[in-house]
């Protein structure tokens, strides 16, 4: 198998997809797949509420707190957000640390007022912003950070501690550590990075929070509907969840989030230390306090050898290492999924091609 550095849709650990393939035709002697069965089955709905109660062990997540599964990825959550929870004559309070922030911001403003508490796009969002005060924001609607920037490989080390409530978009570094689900009112994240394929968007919203939320909007975008529903108002994208069980449980065999973020600490090491002892040869984008353990940047002295690198990496099966247009250069995305032996492997290469150029 290559090794897989893509941002997304990104690896998945291969024993789920054994076992997968193994289970494909013929799920737990139904004599049918688990994408032929219904959802109202007494077998699908096994596995619907393992994800469910698998993501709730993993993660710690408290009986004050719903699990839903959406469809729309990150994106539709954008607008749910402020069409849900962007009260009139409340402000929606955004920290801006890169282009998915953005974009959630633009879907707000379609809905009320909204404010740029913080943003670090000036710096071509090198670091996650630090000059904002919470004190200011005590009558918003909600504040809302994105944990991780995929796209520039900057990642919150400390979460805010909000007066109003936190919504985060975890969307690509959800379950990477262990994390306090009660700083947040809501955390949302597509399946595609660290939970499994795309088509599913997991959603944990504080059962308080959802109380407060509009009654006019649209069934289908309402979460009201999917939590009273336990997200079986209509039919779910059955194969994504089942898919996104099967990931749950190897988390859980890994030793559970605990060992997935020493892992990610590892790997993320293996590379930080090549560009950093590569005596300027790599350059890492984020600032060194806001490096991501999910989405590492960095570039070449110039375009020719980037472009050398590249074809030379994919010679050899690194795949998915180009760098997103706004920040050019290189990304390796080190997802959970990602194995160890796949960091160290591009970190040697990494020193290798640095000594012959
Ligand atoms: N938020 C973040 C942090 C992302 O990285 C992405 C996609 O890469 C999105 C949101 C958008 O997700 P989707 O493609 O599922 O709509």
């Amino acid at each position: 198998r290559a090794y897989n550095f893509n941002a997304g849709p990104a690896a998945v650990p291969l024993p789920v997809l054994e076992q997968a393939q193994k289970e494909l035709v013929n799920f737990k002697n139904t004599g049918m797949s688990v994408m032929e069965l219904s959802h109202r089955s007494k077998e699908y709905e096994e596995v619907h509420n393992r994800a469910i109660t698998l993501l709730r062990e993993l993660m710690n997540i408290p009986d004050t707190y719903e699990v839903l599964f959406l469809q729309g990825g990150g994106s539709l959550q954008f607008s749910m957000i402020p069409m849900n929870f962007l009260q009139e004559g409340k402000t929606a309070h955004y920290i801006l640390s890169g282009a998915w922030s953005e974009k959630a911001l633009k879907e707000a403003k379609d809905f009320g007022e909204t404010r740029v508490l913080a943003s670090s796009k000036d710096a071509n969002y090198t670091h996650i912003p630090t000059d904002y005060s919470l004190e200011d924001i005590k009558d918003g609607a909600y504040l809302h950070i994105t944990t991780n920037n995929t796209i520039y490989g900057t990642q919150w080390n400390e979460y805010p501690t909000s007066p109003i409530p936190l919504i985060a978009d975890m969307s690509s570094d959800i379950l990477f550590k262990e994390i306090d689900v009660e700083k947040f009112s809501l955390i949302y994240a597509g399946a595609q990075k660290n939970l499994g394929p795309s088509g599913v968007t997991v959603v944990i919203i504080k059962k308080d929070f959802l109380e407060t939320a509009r009654t006019n909007v649209p069934t289908m975008l309402s979460y009201s509907t999917y939590a009273e529903n336990n997200s079986l108002y209509n039919t779910p994208p059955t194969f994504a969840i089942y898919m996104l069980s099967l990931v749950l449980e190897w988390v859980k065999e890994q030793g559970g989030v605990k060992s997935i973020q020493k892992n990610n600490e590892e790997k993320a090491k293996y590379i930080y230390d090549a560009i950093d002892n590569s005596e300027g040869f790599y350059k890492a984008h984020a600032t060194e306090d806001s490096r991501s353990l999910m989405n590492i940047t960095f570039t070449l002295p110039n375009e020719e050898l980037t472009k050398k690198f590249l074809q030379e990496a994919k010679e050899r099966q690194f795949i998915g290492l180009a760098g997103h247009r706004s920040v050019g250069g290189c990304r390796a995305s080190t997802y959970n999924a990602v194995p160890k032996e796949a960091c160290e492997a591009l970190a040697n290469f990494m020193t290798e091609f640095k000594n012959q150029n």
